[in-house]
């Protein structure tokens, strides 16, 4: 990893909340992905919970998330208070499906006053948080147009995806809002870190306000309006994310060449199915995985690996399978569980 930036921010004294480097890494954010704003966060946790307060959702209300996805995107919604609802993933992309989001609403739902209100439970559902899963992008323009026609925000939880597009587009810039990660284990990383991004001004403003304990500009007083977070990146960390956004193109292009090895490899295989990328999409080949078809040979398979030093693992647990949201409502979750019981991540670092 090049020091050169990290060296001249400790250099500059300024490694905290403020400095040079987060403002040139949210502007390189902003333009590498085609979003007008970005506002770089702790992690991608945070993002997404402050994503969550943007789009007004409140204790009362409920948000429709995939139950194939990482613990961050649940914790968020129930740091809210909020309530997620599960609603099945498609096969191919394995992300949210829009066909199981309409068909969802349409059995569940009533639009009233321009408001989706579920009729189970008589709350609002206010947000839409699909996942772009290992990188893949989902559906996210079918999906788009279902949220529009029922009133409900689109937060793409981006997370694993950047350097995914969608139909040229990159994921995360569909939604209202969209969250990255920059945790030790995604395509780049600060050690920590996250950022929202977003093309409503308003938003972006108001995003950088609540992540920064909510304080009112001036030369010397310290005013805050309201209850903020201490959310904010330190300029040490965002030192590291620019130095790498001049190497992402690299580690792209290094992820992508070994997804593609992984499909020749596995193309003859009876038994295992390599995910690639879906139609209409191009894959940042974040976390390469299997699809074991047999339930008896994923274990083997899992054994087998571990055994001889290769390092592989079975995909999450289903949310709805967890003790804390063991209540939620769910759609049909057919293909979340046919997946669950047969993906398996393989190796997958850069190599440069
Ligand atoms: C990594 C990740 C996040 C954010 O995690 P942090 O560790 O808080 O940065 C959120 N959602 C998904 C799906 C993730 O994979």
């Amino acid at each position: 990893m090049k020091k050169k930036y990290l060296n001249d921010c400790i250099d500059s004294t300024f490694v905290s909340s403020v400095g040079k480097y987060v403002d040139l890494f949210e502007e390189q954010f902003a333009s590498f992905v085609g979003s007008k704003y970005a506002i770089a966060t702790v992690n991608g946790t945070s993002a997404l919970h402050i994503s969550l307060i943007l789009a007004d959702v409140t204790k009362d209300d409920e948000v429709i998330t995939q139950p194939l996805t990482f613990i961050a995107t649940c914790n968020a919604i129930s740091y809210i208070g909020a309530k997620p609802i599960f609603v099945d993933v498609d096969l191919d992309t394995i992300g949210l499906s829009p066909k199981s989001l309409r068909e969802f609403l349409e059995t569940n739902c009533e639009m009233i006053y321009n408001h989706c209100i579920n009729k189970t439970t008589n709350k609002t559902i206010k947000v839409c948080m699909p996942m772009h899963t290992f990188g893949h992008p989902c559906r996210i323009d079918e999906i788009k147009e279902i949220c529009d026609r029922w009133h409900i925000v689109l937060i793409e939880d981006s997370a694993e995806s950047l350097g995914s597009y969608y139909k040229d587009k990159h994921t995360g810039t569909f939604g209202k809002l969209g969250v990255f990660s920059f945790n030790g284990n995604k395509i780049i990383t600060s050690g920590g870190g996250g950022v929202i991004v977003t093309d409503d001004e308003a938003l972006a403003k108001r995003a950088k306000h609540l992540t920064t304990t909510a304080k009112v500009a001036h030369p010397f007083e310290y005013v805050h309006d309201e209850i903020g977070y201490n959310y904010r990146m330190p300029n040490l960390n965002a030192s590291l994310l620019v130095a790498q956004l001049e190497q992402l193109d690299t580690f792209l292009a290094s992820k992508r060449e070994l997804g593609l090895k992984y499909a020749d490899f596995f193309v003859s295989n009876d038994d295992i199915d390599f995910i690639k990328e879906p139609k209409n999409a191009k894959s940042n080949y974040w976390l390469q995985a299997v699809i074991v078809k047999d339930i008896k040979k994923r274990d083997e398979f899992l054994e087998f690996t571990n055994k001889n030093g290769i390092m592989t693992r079975p995909i999450w647990k289903l949310m709805n399978e967890l003790e804390m949201f063991r209540e939620a409502q769910c759609g049909d979750l057919s293909n979340a569980e046919y997946l669950e019981q047969r993906v398996v991540n393989i190796s997958s670092s850069v190599i440069i």
